[in-house]
């Protein structure tokens, strides 16, 4: 069938504000190829990708091995439906267990199934192994977090274009302020019915929050000390995107097997979405060890796309690229160097605020209101210099290329972001 091709990025626009619910607001830029840590629009130009489908695509996109993976299951055969073994899903589960050091994975297909799947498990941990009664089970999870968009998680978002008007929420959620291992010991201690903590190890939405570097092994025993699960949210910063395999592995780019496991703040639960397929299919998954995960029994939990044959081969290809490429490393490397150039930029303007982040999860913050258009229209003029970045949270813009880009890239790239500023600042003054 030869359906109808677009011809212009307008075109494009125009079709899917017609035919499409209005549930996001894009930066006005319709892309239709990528390769490593370009993409191209419509109309043929270039850009640097600089957020990466929101850490999704760290191997970089169209990544060869991963493409080849994909393309080979699925001329074998895509869909079995869990009715059925395939012979494709246990020998994942083997490499996703040795790979992140859990007994056990459960898989779904994206972030926000494999959050409510983790909710799931620790309400049935806490009723079938901690002995809290039915229905009192409580978790702690933190302001500004953002796990996705189901009813459930929505219900205990602060953001208020995400909640407003979706209720009735689902009880059981406490929130306590985020980076505040203090607030989690007396949120715990306050309440016998605490089954788990819920927290992202940066909170990449609410504007790449970076905590404390102690946070998550203050949070690890705390959580040990009261028998509470530790679920870490590791969608957006995992798989390599901070300079280490995951977050919550601090500043160790040991993939989760060195001898400082003492700087590992290893959860109970690991939630893993976004870049365990390097963007080239919806996967998702929850780890846990045998105590936790084995509460979960047939019939009880489940997806009739999770853990399909594809899915389970573009994800061992993707997590194998990571370690092939060394892209922890990369990522760490250059994320230095990238924190470093912008502090020598911020030094010498008003417009810019502050750096943060870890890794190649960074973040500048514009300064000015949180309601102002600065850090959009900026994105609108990185958009026009060759660079693509959304703002988040009004006045922070993120910056998170695919890990695959090399240091000449960055320099470029970090030239184009000061000197885009640096001419916005200059029109803004002679205004
Ligand atoms: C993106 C994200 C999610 C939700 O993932 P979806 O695939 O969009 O449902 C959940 N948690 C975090 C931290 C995320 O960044």
């Amino acid at each position: 069938m030869d359906f109808h091709k677009v011809t212009s990025s307008q075109e494009a626009i125009d079709i899917e504000h017609k035919y499409g619910a209005h549930n996001y607001h894009p930066l006005p830029v319709v892309l239709k190829k990528g390769e490593g840590v370009h993409v191209w629009d419509v109309e043929g130009k270039k850009y640097y990708d600089f957020l990466s489908a929101y850490s999704a695509v760290n191997q970089g996109h169209c990544h060869p091995r991963i493409l080849n993976a994909m393309y080979e299951q699925a001329k074998e055969i895509s869909l079995t439906s869990r009715a059925f073994h395939n012979d494709k899903l246990g020998i994942f589960e083997k490499y996703a267990s040795e790979y992140f050091d859990l007994d056990k994975l459960l898989p779904m297909n994206t972030g926000a199934e494999a959050v409510e799947t983790a909710i799931k498990i620790c309400r049935k941990w806490a009723y079938e192994k901690k002995g809290i009664e039915e229905k009192d089970a409580q978790i702690i999870v933190c302001d500004d977090n953002f796990h996705g968009r189901t009813t459930t998680i929505i219900s205990f978002s602060n953001d208020e274009d995400a909640r407003k008007n979706f209720g009735p929420y689902t009880p059981g959620f406490i929130k306590i302020p985020y980076n505040d291992a203090d607030a989690l010991e007396k949120a715990i201690k306050e309440n016998k019915n605490i089954a788990g903590f819920l927290v992202e190890p940066i909170q990449g939405e609410a504007g790449v929050n970076t905590p404390d570097d102690d946070f998550m092994q203050k949070v690890r025993s705390i959580c040990t000390k009261n028998n509470v699960l530790l679920m870490a949210d590791e969608i957006q910063t995992g798989i390599a995107r901070t300079g280490a395999l995951l977050a919550s592995c601090g500043h160790c780019t040991c993939q989760g097997h060195c001898e400082r496991q003492s700087t590992y703040a290893k959860p109970d639960m690991l939630i893993l979405g976004k870049a365990i397929s390097g963007g080239a299919y919806p996967v998702s998954a929850v780890m846990a060890d045998d105590e936790v995960m084995s509460v979960i029994k047939p019939g009880q939990h489940g997806s009739t796309f999770g853990g399909n044959p594809v899915a389970a081969m573009v994800a061992m290809e993707a997590l194998q690229v990571v370690k092939d490429e060394k892209l922890a490393q990369n990522a760490r490397r250059l994320g230095h160097k990238f924190r470093e150039a912008m502090q020598e930029f911020i030094a010498t303007t008003e417009i810019v605020d502050h750096v943060r982040g870890r890794g190649l999860l960074n973040a500048i913050l514009i300064n000015d209101s949180e309601d102002s258009s600065t850090a959009w229209d900026i994105c609108m003029a990185l958009k026009e210099n060759g660079l693509l970045a959304k703002p988040t949270h009004g006045n922070i813009i993120r910056f998170a290329p695919p890990l695959v880009m090399d240091e000449e890239q960055l320099d470029e790239c970090i030239s184009i972001i000061t000197s885009t500023i640096r001419e916005f600042e200059e029109k803004l003054a002679s205004r």
